[in-house]
């Protein structure tokens, strides 16, 4: 069995497998695609102390460091279900989807998420090349430009305040009769010079010249023709799905996010999170990383006080 078995291979989980490696412990990764979210990145420009580097890059690079370490990588496969040891001093189980099952003494899962996404045409042609999901990562990528936010719930009305302080302008696009953010962030964003609000909007296309994004078509669903809307950059802000379904019976989850605590513990002893699957605030390269740092260290400090 395993000391540490890390679930899923993005930044998280490559420093979680990095960090467990150097202590010396039996340590496996299961990788289904080094990177994660990153891989579909391009320009990754905060990530600190590298000033600029691509998503396939990154990727490469977390990929080389954690083979620098004696971990023990099983390639190309997802964790299916889990099965937590029953008393203390057990070993947990993890089921992969080739029917194998792998036992560890402490867990660490970073599997990652998913930007929900809007399903119209042309957002699949135009990702990266002006759709975006995160504007902490692409905002300056659109200084003095013309952007759409669509959601008007926290994400969208904080990204649109975000992106205002930024770029030229900026429209927010809600499905809905009304915004669905806090109070607070809708007064922020009505004050806004440079934001228009379209409520009862259907986003129905994303537009392009081939290369990027010209604009978007959306529907009133009021009434009325379907509109087109001349811009740079399209901000998807409809919900970040964490990849956690399979452990929704197991551990303690909130939308979503497995619970955790300063040290990465979930709801049971020895298994522990990292990164965007869980409820650490702000999903970003450094925090995920740092994230899968600590809960290895907590995960190494549990081996020594328990088995
Ligand atoms: P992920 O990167 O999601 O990795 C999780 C991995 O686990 C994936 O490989 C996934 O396939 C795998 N997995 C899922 N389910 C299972 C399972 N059941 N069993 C095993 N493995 C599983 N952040 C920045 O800081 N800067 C940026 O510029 C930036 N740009 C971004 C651009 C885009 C288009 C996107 C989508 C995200 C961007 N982010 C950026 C956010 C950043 O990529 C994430 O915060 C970060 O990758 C989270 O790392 P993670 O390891 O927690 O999860």
């Amino acid at each position: 069995p395993f000391d540490v078995l890390v679930l899923g291979a993005g930044p998280a989980g490559a420093a979680a497998a990095i960090y467990a490696a150097r202590k010396g412990i039996r340590t496996g990764l299961v990788a289904e695609r080094f990177g994660g979210q990153v891989q579909d990145t391009m320009a990754i420009e905060n990530f600190i102390s590298v000033t600029h580097t691509e998503g396939p890059q990154l990727s490469r690079a977390l990929e080389e460091h954690v083979k620098s370490y004696e971990v023990d990588i099983i390639r190309a496969q997802r964790a299916e279900q889990l099965l937590p040891a029953a008393h203390a001093g057990e070993l947990h189980q993890v089921t992969l989807e080739s029917g194998a099952t792998l036992k560890s003494k402490t867990l660490i899962i970073a599997t990652g998420a998913r930007w929900r996404e809007m399903g119209v045409p042309g957002e699949q042609q135009y990702k990266a090349r002006g759709v975006c999901f995160c504007p902490h990562c692409d905002g300056p990528l659109f200084k003095g430009k013309r952007v759409a936010v669509i959601g008007g719930g926290n994400s969208g009305v904080e990204a649109a305040i975000d992106l205002a302080g930024i770029v030229a302008h900026v429209t927010l696009l809600e499905f809905d009769s009304q915004l669905r953010a806090d109070e607070v962030l809708q007064r922020k964003l009505a004050i806004l010079p440079n934001v228009q609000v379209i409520t009862h909007a259907q986003t129905t296309e994303v537009l392009g010249d081939g290369s990027k994004v010209t604009g978007l078509r959306y529907q009133p669903r009021n009434g009325g023709e379907g509109q087109e809307l001349a811009l740079e950059g399209i901000f998807v802000q409809i919900g970040l799905l964490p990849n956690t379904d399979w452990l929704k019976d197991q551990l303690a989850i909130n939308r979503g996010e497995i619970i955790t605590d300063a040290r990465g513990a979930t709801s049971i002893g020895g298994i522990f999170a990292a990164g965007d699957c869980t409820n650490v605030p702000y999903k970003q390269i450094v925090i995920a990383t740092g994230e899968g740092a600590k809960a290895a260290l907590s995960a190494f400090d549990h081996l020594i006080r328990t088995c």
